[in-house]
């Protein structure tokens, strides 16, 4: 399917052609492991489900499409996904890191990779002087998130892909926004990575990750990478994760609105020190966020008067489940400083104590301030 059409049509259609021998709109879970050939290397152009899938297949297409790319490559988690894109490089490679990322992907940096000799940086992406600055000879790659996770920060994704003209590959994990509000390898990124198994996904009931990117000999590397390393998905999973992306842009609407209308009534809560939504005017981010993005997404984080009143309010809610994870249809809350972010506790990313995250689901608003409101008396 061309690129021609909406994003919202793209997101139900890319990749998917309707079962050529029954008719079947939905992309069989084509559950085999082997093809069948003709004769000796004579097949259908497939040989082995770990080095392609049909089901795979359609859902590397879709994710190409709907992120503005010509290649998708699926995994079976996220953090498989950014595994194989460090595979890439070679002990002694330097790799430029946003000083605020997700906390396994500071653990598979610095506890895995760094084992076998590469080396990394974290910088603070809202200066692009200084992630400038930080680029030595060896450097090959930097990694970013915008929004971070759990602080919100906004990268500016334009100015950092000017890095690019010095040899530096820049790759996104767009897990917290989607493709249906940011779109970095149109704003110049090399590589876009989400966990599926947030909003991609988005019913919670699937892990996954994938990679879009453009570029040909980039691709046959990655392609090369996930065959010989064989971090797949399985079939099903493949299909959960199509079916989750038909719904895409309605969902983002819906979370990009409640969240909004979250933010805004947290702010004006007595018991909340800071509310950290880039849809907040007040956000130092909040100017490239609307220039960059469509909607500001479902996450957001507030810092309450103390870790007790911060604890005391996440096992309080309840239409907000304490539960870590995100992106899915249902309502999410959190302590990063005790979950998410317990990894991180010896990185550069500083998660007060006092901070509560929230995944802004699909319910009614009303409902979910109401039981915020609550949990906050
Ligand atoms: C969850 C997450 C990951 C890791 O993905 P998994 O599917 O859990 O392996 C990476 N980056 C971000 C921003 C995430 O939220």
């Amino acid at each position: 399917m061309t690129q021609d059409y909406h994003f919202d049509t793209l997101a139900i259609h890319a990749g998917q052609e309707p079962d050529p021998t029954t008719g079947a709109i939905m992309t069989p879970i084509y559950q085999t492991s082997t093809y069948v050939q003709a004769a000796p290397a004579e097949h259908k152009g497939y040989e082995y489900s770990r080095t392609d899938n049909p089901t795979r297949a359609a859902l590397e297409n879709c994710v190409a499409v709907i992120e503005g790319g010509r290649y998708g490559l699926a995994f079976s988690s996220g953090m498989a996904a950014i595994d194989t894109v460090l595979r890439l490089f070679n002990p002694g490679d330097h790799i430029l890191v946003g000083s605020d990322v997700y906390g396994g992907t500071y653990r598979l940096f610095e506890r895995v990779y760094a084992r076998y000799g590469l080396r990394f940086s974290w910088v603070d992406l809202s200066n692009v002087d200084a992630v400038r600055a930080a680029i030595t000879p060896q450097t090959k790659l930097l990694w970013l998130e915008t929004p971070t996770n759990p602080l919100m920060s906004i990268a500016d994704i334009a100015a950092l892909a000017e890095l690019k003209a010095q040899q530096v590959l820049v790759g996104v994990d767009n897990t917290f926004a989607s493709p249906a509000i940011q779109q970095p390898l149109l704003l110049g990124a090399d590589i876009v990575m989400h966990s599926s198994t947030k909003y991609l996904g988005g019913h919670s009931d699937v892990v996954g990750g994938v990679l879009a990117l453009n570029d040909d000999k980039l691709y046959a590397d990655l392609k090369f990478l996930q065959n010989a390393v064989g971090a797949v998905p399985a079939p099903l999973d493949c299909f959960l994760v199509l079916r989750g992306i038909k719904t895409l842009h309605v969902r983002m609407e819906r979370h990009s609105a409640n969240a909004l209308q979250i933010a805004r009534f947290l702010d004006d809560h007595p018991a909340v020190q800071k509310v950290l939504y880039p849809g907040l005017e007040s956000h130092p981010g909040y100017e490239i966020a609307k220039r960059q993005m469509r909607g500001f997404g479902g996450m957001i984080s507030f810092i309450l008067d103390s870790p007790e009143a911060a604890k005391r309010m996440v096992s309080r809610t309840k239409i907000f489940a304490l539960a870590e994870s995100l992106g899915g249809v249902e309502s999410l809350i959190e302590h990063p400083y005790s979950m998410t972010h317990a990894s991180t506790a010896t990185s550069p990313i500083a998660v007060p104590p006092a901070l509560v995250r929230l995944s802004v689901g699909i319910e009614h608003v009303d409902d979910l301030i109401d039981d915020l409101r609550q949990a906050l008396s």
